[in-house]
């Protein structure tokens, strides 16, 4: 089986890595030429345009930034659907809106190429690993042959329902993952605030039913440690934020929670946080209000 794979980045470079070292030909393209050939050195090929890679693949593998970079990518005029034959897979791991998804698959279906979307759930620091969890959503009669692939880059596969599902269930993920951003953010700076130690209440916190995985795993290995270097980039998940509250709308319920912490990342971004792991929010709202820096 050849795999296309779009998008080195954070996580798309462990991923498509996995599938390299699983035994599986792997063709991959990203604008940055150094994720290439970074690549090339783990035994992966590259392809010069999306048009090679679509030809040359039996499944392309999409992992972008956003719907923007996916339309791009998927229904530009030299893009992967223009490019793939009829009966081929294009697998979505790119977190984007409910109304893109639902694009791709029905240009997908017009041409007659299986269509799935499986954004990536837990950290980056799991996707290193292949400790990955896929929010799938597709159709029954594809479901063993993508869940055989799947595994080959992580270790959960969870069928969420048809093609779309899967990324309706990322928003709903990601909403909660980064409504914690704010919350662990508010706890941990008016501990400091009230000059409580910072190890104590990291483990009474995460000693209690106020645990959450974010501050159980991802706070003491980052923020808490001094490193800022994304993980999730805090202008991906102010995207996801923002995709998440565009869905609410859409649907007319009330986000009263997601759209105060998306503006809490609007803040963020305007302080020049763009290119930080999303704990740093907790660095924000130390500045934001005259206290030291919390660390383990
Ligand atoms: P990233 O910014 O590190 O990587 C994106 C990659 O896409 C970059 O290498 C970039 O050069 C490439 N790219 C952008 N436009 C392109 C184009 N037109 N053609 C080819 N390549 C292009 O982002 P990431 O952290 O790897 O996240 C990727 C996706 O996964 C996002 O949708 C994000 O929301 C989602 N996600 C991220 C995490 C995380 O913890 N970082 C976890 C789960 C899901």
């Amino acid at each position: 089986m050849k795999i296309g794979f779009i998008g080195l980045g954070r996580m798309g470079f462990p991923l498509a890595s996995h599938l390299v070292k699983n035994g599986l030909e792997v063709t991959v393209f990203d604008l940055n030429p150094n994720q290439i050939e970074k690549f090339i050195e783990l035994g992966g090929q590259k392809a010069l345009s999306i048009q090679e890679i679509a030809k040359k693949s039996d499944v392309v593998i999409t992992m972008l930034p956003g719907p923007k970079q996916s339309k791009e990518v998927i229904l530009g005029d030299d893009g992967v659907l223009a490019n793939l034959s009829s009966g081929k897979y294009l697998i979505e791991l790119s977190t984007i809106d409910t109304e893109t998804v639902d694009l791709l698959y029905q240009h997908a279906q017009e041409k007659n190429i299986k269509f799935a979307d499986a954004p990536v759930g837990r950290l980056a620091a799991h996707a290193d690993l292949g400790q990955s969890l896929f929010m799938l959503g597709a159709k029954e009669t594809d479901l063993a042959e993508l869940q055989e692939l799947l595994l080959k880059m992580g270790t959960t596969v969870l069928h969420c329902g048809e093609p779309g599902a899967g990324t309706r269930m990322k928003l709903i993920n990601n909403l909660m993952v980064l409504c914690y951003c704010q919350l662990n953010s508010e706890a941990l700076v008016l501990a400091q605030g009230l000059g409580l130690d910072a190890q104590k209440t990291f483990d009474v916190l995460t000693g209690t039913t106020a645990s959450n995985g974010q501050l159980k795993e991802k706070w003491p290995v980052k923020v808490l440690k001094g490193d800022l270097s994304p993980g999730f980039d805090i202008a991906l998940g102010f995207k996801d934020l923002t995709l998440a509250c565009q869905a609410a709308q859409s649907t007319g319920i009330s986000l009263p929670v997601g759209n105060l912490v998306r503006n809490m990342f609007q803040l963020a971004r305007h302080a020049g946080k763009d290119g930080q792991d999303t704990s740093s929010m907790t660095d924000f709202w130390a500045e934001a209000n005259n206290i030291e820096k919390i660390r383990l």
